[in-house]
């Protein structure tokens, strides 16, 4: 199985390179050339496994340039520690039909885990096939969650260093104890003075500035990226929603063949698309419904078939879904037109330059018949929160009540009542100011910590313990630097 590049079919690469490069170098984004199918057979046999042999049944279909030994070593040192579940993501019942799957039971609480803890392991892996003896030096611009699930993932990983730059005002104070106070000796942790698009075009300058990677090179090591551009990020997240249908069958709450919905509280568009490929291999997935907050540039997308980032920005209690460019819709865009490089280039071409571009009737057509869009408020998040706790007694953190609230609009809307899994994507513990303020409470000029205890006191449930855990830890990364000085600040850490 080979991979193309969206944006040049002329492209074809195998999994290795494609991980190890990150992004096609004329823009373009790795797809596999084809999608392995599942047959009934096949997903009834994933019932009776654990989770990291239904991995390696996945994976064995998409990198088909790794050896058994390779992919087991992978998914094993992934998924066999470091989580708090055995079955390393979990299903909760709301009420009947509905069922919240968990994908925060990962070191650093949010979903990002389940990429990011296998991801080292992948690039590491493609990095002796395709670059043998070279460094890699990672760089990521995060608004929170990657950054962290990046350093838990890379610390103390032979061969690799890791430098994560975050806005130093754009983050929740959870979010920047977990970054300053993380432990590894090839970690280095920089707040900006500017936002989160600072953060990220600093890092796009770093990786093309040619006197800087003459120098690297001279030292044997290469820039790569973790972010959900890779394959390598993307690929892991088709495994949880195989997993989830085997698990619903195990349990006996539906039969192979019996439909389902995916909700999913949606960004950058990787979550989502990884739900989308497990259509395509055989999962019977009804609607792909895709919620977004206040920056509901999806949901008009979705819609209308206009794609348009040319509007007002909002900061939301959903920081991770604050974002205007989704980045992996292009993907799914690719498999639409049935692999129109051309139409791509030219509509993602028109992004960079208009920050617009629309489909034509006949993909928006496609579109509207796998995925469902909508959006809420942060007044309307907050509610959801409420009203779940109250109801069901399950907190949930801001991200996962986008997602309910939106499905909630979607069954009104079309009375539809096929079984429907909600991906939950952060422990509420990460948010926990939005998430007290949310059930009526008032957390005005108490610090992290004791709104987290009143929380926990509030609703009988648990900070879970890597969170607790940073309360003690000392802060190793303080102070920030200028946007300008990024560079200087990676190769300081390359040359100590
Ligand atoms: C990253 C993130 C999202 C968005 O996921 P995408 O794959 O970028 O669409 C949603 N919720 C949380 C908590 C996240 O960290």
């Amino acid at each position: 199985m080979n991979y193309r590049s969206t944006r040049n079919n002329a492209v074809s690469v195998q999994s290795a390179k494609a991980i190890a490069q990150g992004l096609s170098s004329e823009g373009g984004l790795f797809v596999p050339e084809s999608i392995p199918k599942l047959t009934k057979e096949d997903i009834l046999a994933l019932c009776d496994k654990s989770y990291p042999e239904r991995a390696f049944d996945i994976f064995k279909l998409f990198l088909t340039d790794f050896t058994d030994d390779e992919i087991r070593h992978c998914v094993n040192g992934a998924y066999l520690k470091n989580f708090d579940s055995e079955n390393v993501s979990e299903i909760s019942h709301l009420l009947t039909g509905t069922y919240i799957l968990e994908l925060w039971h990962g070191p650093t609480c949010a979903f990002k885990d389940m990429a990011l803890q296998i991801l080292p392991y992948l690039l590491t892996c493609s990095a002796k096939k395709v670059i043998d003896g070279k460094k890699i030096a990672i760089l990521v611009a995060t608004s929170g969650d990657t950054g962290k699930a990046a350093l838990e993932g890379f610390k103390d990983v032979e061969g690799t260093s890791i430098t994560v730059f975050y806005p130093e005002d754009g983050v929740s104070d959870m979010q920047k104890r977990q970054m300053t106070t993380q432990e590894g000796s090839n970690v280095n942790v920089c707040a900006i003075k500017g936002n989160f698009d600072d953060c990220q075009n600093g890092v796009k300058a770093i990786f093309t500035n040619e006197e800087l990677k003459k120098i690297l090179d001279d030292m044997n090591i290469t820039f790569s990226s973790a972010n959900s551009i890779n394959w390598g990020r993307l690929s892991p997240q088709i495994v949880y929603y195989v997993s989830a249908y085997a698990s619903l069958i195990k349990d006996g709450e539906i039969e192979y063949g019996d439909k389902i919905n995916v909700v999913v509280p949606t960004g950058n568009f990787g979550n989502i698309l990884a739900a989308y490929y497990a259509k395509q291999m055989g999962i019977p997935i009804n609607k792909l419904i895709c919620a977004s907050n206040a920056n509901n540039v999806l949901t008009d997308f979705i819609n209308t078939g206009v794609y348009d980032r040319n509007r007002e920005f909002y900061t939301t209690v959903s920081p991770s879904m604050d974002i205007l460019i989704s980045s992996n819709l292009e993907r799914l865009l690719y498999h639409l037109t049935d692999g129109d490089d051309k139409t791509i280039s030219e509509w993602f071409g028109k992004l960079s330059k208009e920050g617009k571009y629309s489909v034509t009737p006949e993909v928006l057509g496609k579109i509207k018949a796998d995925f469902y869009a909508g959006c809420c408020n942060d007044t309307e998040t907050k509610a959801a929160i409420k009203e779940v706790f109250e109801e069901y007694s399950y907190l949930m953190d801001t991200h996962t009540a986008v997602a309910y609230k939106v499905y909630k609009d979607y069954k009104a809307e079309t009375g539809d009542d096929t079984k429907t899994i909600v991906a939950s994507t952060a422990n509420p513990y990460k948010f926990g100011k939005a998430v007290y303020e949310a059930l009526g409470q008032n957390p005005e000029g108490m610090d992290e910590f004791t709104i987290i205890e009143k929380l926990e006191a509030y609703t009988g449930t648990k900070m879970p313990a890597p969170l607790a855990a940073t309360k003690d830890k000392k802060v190793r990364f303080s102070g920030s630097v200028g946007k300008l000085d990024m560079s200087d600040v990676v190769l300081n850490f390359l040359t100590k």
